[in-house]
């Protein structure tokens, strides 16, 4: 146990039933060393700055336990790629809920932290590059306006770990309102009784849904705000040409946070079919597919909940049914309302539909860059490229800008579309030049400059113009799990 960091640790999980956690001990590793610390999130979390970046590795690479820490790796299942496994963490430890000053309570992870009685044939273990990454994406995540988990620190642990070569090993802290998934909810229906199903969703509604507490239905209350906060946050990947790369229910959280960064990375070329995962080889989740794997994932979800929704089956159906239909206008409504500041459109109309998919028509069939189009359109700056100089994008231009007053309005249509369009996100190419930096010569001036570039992704700098080229077109990249 250490005072060191200002924690303020408790643990509610532990009143959950015991199938549905099992308390660990730490797994000290031989020589624990930080190499990322995010300073602004510990200040946002209460949390002792100084004494962190002095002591703060011991903890960051779970070798001591803060006070009051009560470390343990929770049970869940999940579909993958569509079946059915029981899971649970194999690589990570909930040290426990930290709260603070203003009674706001998070989720503290370590996730890279050994093997627990859920690891199956893996070692627990995770390599330097991928803790990287996941800090790298889910903090530029977090920048963009997009909910996710938070990175606070990765601390390497000078443990090799074998991959298919020999990997240096590190921890990563993660950050989150909570850990829980749609996969802990196919853990308590399959494998747990009603009782426990009830306390998992009574957990769910105190500690993410309290205005919740007293609606007559709970089980269908938890459903419709799971249902709404994954519609948002699907829309949200999809407006900023984001693919996940592996949304097993797993890795569908209950709270509408993204969580875990493997084989996720940012469309550069517009290309729906778009899939970056090596393992993804029927492109299940690819980016056109997400907003319908979404309502997939939701629809396991609603199953789970089938015995609490109603007593009679048909009746608990018939209310799950209603719940899900609304998915697709909570995400239609969610991505339109986001296409239309991007696109500059400030009033609601019947034809901002038809000038949005004529848009995306255009720049899938001339092959363009994501990002980049809509930041010519913002700045009204084109470069040479087979969309900008065809006689197809000079009529849509010319409509669009009649259908938005343009030419009345230049300033604040384009003040608009500067708040919603990125200058930076971060593609692959610069992701894994910056990784490539750190991993092999553990120089982490790339990873740093990329991440602060990614801090500010809508202050439209001419310094983070370096990280908008994309990559040549012949270069396609392909992701790897990275366990
Ligand atoms: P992920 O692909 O990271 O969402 O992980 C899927 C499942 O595999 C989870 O139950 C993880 O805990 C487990 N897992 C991933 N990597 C490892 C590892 N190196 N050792 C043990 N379990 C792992
Ligand atoms: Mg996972």
């Amino acid at each position: 146990m250490t005072t060191c960091g200002g924690w303020n640790f408790e643990s509610t999980y532990t009143n959950l039933p015991n199938k549905f956690y099992t308390l660990m001990e730490l797994n000290p590793v031989r020589t624990p060393k930080v190499v990322l610390f995010n300073a602004k999130l510990a200040k946002d979390l209460d949390l002792d700055i100084e004494a962190l970046e002095q002591n703060g590795a011991v903890i960051f690479a779970g070798n001591e336990a803060p006070e009051n820490a009560t470390p343990l790796a929770q049970a869940y299942a999940g579909h993958q790629f569509g079946n059915l496994t029981k899971l649970g963490d194999g690589r990570a430890l909930l040290l426990g809920e930290h709260i603070m000053s203003t009674g706001k309570r998070v989720d503290v992870q370590l996730k890279g932290s050994g093997r627990t009685p859920y690891s199956r044939g893996g070692d627990g273990r995770a390599a330097l590059g991928p803790m990287l990454r996941e800090y790298l994406v889910s903090e530029a995540m977090h920048h963009l306006n997009i909910p996710t988990t938070r990175a606070l620190a990765v601390a390497t642990t000078g443990e090799a770990v074998l991959r298919e070569e020999v990997l240096e090993g590190a921890v990563l802290t993660r950050i989150a309102k909570s850990h829980l998934r749609v996969g802990t909810f196919e853990y308590a229906y399959h494998l747990g009784t009603d009782n426990d199903l009830e306390e998992l969703v009574n957990y769910a509604i105190d500690t993410l849904y309290p205005e919740s507490k007293d609606a007559n239905n709970r089980s269908l209350a938890l459903l419709e705000k799971v249902i709404e906060k994954q519609a948002i946050l699907i829309a949200k990947w999809q407006l900023v040409g984001f693919v996940h790369g592996v949304m097993n229910t797993d890795n569908m959280t209950i709270s509408g946070e993204t969580i875990d960064y493997g084989p996720c990375a940012f469309l550069d070329t517009y290309r729906q079919s778009t899939v970056f995962s090596s393992i993804d080889v029927q492109g299940r989740y690819a980016y056109q597919n997400q907003p319908t794997i979404g309502e997939w994932n939701l629809a396991r979800f609603a199953e789970t909940l089938l015995p609490l929704l109603h007593q009679e089956e048909d009746e608990a159906i018939r209310i799950a049914k209603e719940a899900l239909y609304k998915y697709r206008s909570l995400y239609e409504e969610a991505w339109l309302a986001g296409m239309r500041k991007k696109l500059g459109i400030r009033r609601n109309d019947q034809g901002d539909k038809k000038i949005i998919g004529e848009l995306l028509t255009l720049m899938e069939t001339y092959q363009a860059d994501y990002t980049n189009t809509f930041l010519a359109l913002t700045f009204q700056q084109f470069e040479e490229g087979p969309l900008y100089q065809s006689e197809a994008f000079q009529t849509w231009q010319k409509n669009w800008k009649t259908h938005i007053g343009f030419d009345q309005d230049e300033e604040a249509i384009r003040a608009l579309m500067k708040q919603h369009n990125p200058a930076v996100v971060p593609r692959n190419a610069y992701v894994e030049e910056a990784l490539e930096a750190a991993v092999k010569h553990h120089d982490f001036t790339k990873v740093e400059e990329l991440l602060k570039a990614c801090e500010q992704p809508y202050a439209h700098k001419e310094w983070q113009k370096k990280y908008q080229k994309p990559p040549h077109p012949d270069q396609s990249y392909q992701t790897f799990c990275g366990t």
